[in-house]
This record gives structure tokens, sequence and C-alpha cells, in this order.
């Protein structure tokens, strides 16, 4: 069936698009050995729906070579722990690479429907930040403006002044989904992966607030050491996610729950090496 791609939008044939890069998945699949699962259905496999016809062919090959440069930059190394020392540099790949997965979920969240609860100023303002990121992306300019992208490198857990979710280091390390954030104070495009998160601004209302790892245009470094404080609504959210794992558990059926033991008795080698396992150690600690 011809219809039109979201970034071009030609009338052509769309190809299934993965949302959260392939091999993120691929890597997450091999470092766990076991399926990945979503935390808003726990009962059902990450591949099997993250891969909407959003995109013609021509548009979705060419988000890749920013995929790759990322993969290899930066994934790799930060998720192996095989940089040094404390620096990670990065040159105008990243902002590509970070500006193409918010428009990649925000164009997504649209098509579907889920943008119900914004108000028409709010629906317009999504729609110059697509725009604007598709400009960007296509070099019809040369910044996204203020629909500034963020980084944020996560790690465990080990000391907290509040009593933190039961979950909260395993959604830190190892979680995979995105979502568009509507709050009084901003909106914001929010995709994360193992341990890291991207963040698209849309609105906001303080922006002496979210100063938290801007990604340059040019180039740039990540200082894994430096600490910065996290927005409270961001904070908040992460925190009911890590809550929703723990509901999730409770919704996990005795067969997966079966599957999942079976999986890591298989290969208890490796999973006793992986982020899943750094992960229920530091949430037990
Ligand atoms: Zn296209």
């Amino acid at each position: 069936m011809l219809e039109n791609c979201t970034f071009c939008l030609e009338k052509t044939s769309l190809i299934k698009s993965h949302i959260i890069p392939k091999f993120v998945l691929k890597w997450h699949k091999e470092a766990r050995q076991g399926p990945i699962r979503n935390t808003s259905n726990i009962n059902q496999r990450i591949q099997d729906y993250d891969k909407p016809y959003l995109l013609c062919k021509e548009c979705d090959n060419s988000f890749s070579k920013w995929e790759n440069l990322f993969c290899k930059n930066l994934f790799k190394p930060y998720q192996d722990n095989t940089f040094s020392p404390y620096n990670l540099n990065y040159t105008d790949w990243l902002l590509k690479f970070s500006t193409s997965l918010s428009w990649k979920v925000l164009a997504l969240t649209k098509k579907e429907n889920n943008l119900i609860s914004f108000s028409d100023l709010q629906k317009k303002q999504i729609d110059k930040a697509l725009q604007t990121w598709q400009r960007f992306l296509i070099n019809q300019s040369s910044t996204p403006a203020e629909f500034e992208q963020h980084i944020i490198l996560l790690d465990g857990i080990r000391e907290s002044s509040m009593k933190p979710p039961l979950f909260l280091n395993r959604y830190l390390l190892e979680a995979i989904h995105f979502d568009v954030l509507l709050h009084e104070t901003a909106i914001i495009s929010y995709t994360k992966f193992l341990k890291f998160i991207f963040i698209g601004i849309i609105q906001i209302k303080n922006k002496s607030e979210w100063k938290i790892n801007k990604i340059h245009i040019k180039e740039g470094k990540i200082d894994t050491l430096k600490t910065f404080n996290i927005p409270e609504i961001l904070f908040n959210y992460i925190l009911e996610q890590a809550n929703e794992i723990e509901k999730s558990f409770d919704g996990l059926s005795s067969d997966q729950y079966d599957k999942i033991n079976c999986n890591i008795n298989n290969n208890f080698n490796e999973y006793v090496k992986s982020n899943a396992f750094k992960g229920m150690l530091l949430d037990n600690s």
C-alpha cells in the first residue's frame, strides 16, 4: 500500500523502521542472553512492536550513518566500559543522531494519535519542533534552534537520601522505551535505552533548570564524572517508570516467569557479568 513518508512526504511504499536502533536491541539481547521486555506489557517482547511503518527506505537509510557513528564512538565504549579515562568526545554526528531519535519518537506519537491530551497550541508547537528537526537533519538549517537535544549517561545508584524504588537500578541500567512527556512547565521527547537517555526539548518554561548536558552542534565532550541536577519533572518520571517495572513483574504470567528463569539458569556465566545482574545487586544492597 502506498502511503506518505512522514519525513520526506513522498507517496511511496513504507518500510518498518526501528525507533530504538537495531544495534541496541542486539547488544542487549546478547549481553542478557534473553528477550527484551517492554515495561508496559512485560509479556510482550520489545522487537515485536517496535517497528512501525513511518519512513520510506531512502529516509530510513539516511538516518543510519549517524546511528553507526554513535554506536562506534559512544554506545559501545560506554556500554562496555572501554572508554578512557573519563571523557567521551563527539563531533557533529551526536546532535544529528539525537535529533533523529527525537524526531522519530515525536513523529510516531503524532502519527498514532497519541497527542489527545495536548492542547491545540501545544500541538502547534509539536509541529514546529518536527519541522525544525527535519530541516536540521536534511541540512536546510544549521541548528535545531530552541528545540535543543540533551544526553544523560546513566550508571547504577549506590547511595540515596530517600528510599529508592525497588527496581530503580534495573530501570537505569536496562530499560528501553520512549515517550513524549507533557507537563505544565515542559514538553519533551524522552528516549531511554540501556545506559543512555536522550531528551528533545519541545517547550520549556524554566530554561535554567534544563541546562543538563546539552549536545553541541560541532563538537563537545561528556565528562562522565561530572555531577549535574536533573529537573524535577524528569526525576519524578524516572521514579514512576521504575515503579512501573515493579508492577509489571506482578503482571508476568507464570509461563513467562519460568522462561526468564530458565534463560538465566542456562546462561548463568554470562548473566553474572551483565547489567541486569549488576542492577539487581544494587537494588538489593
Ligand atoms: Zn522518505
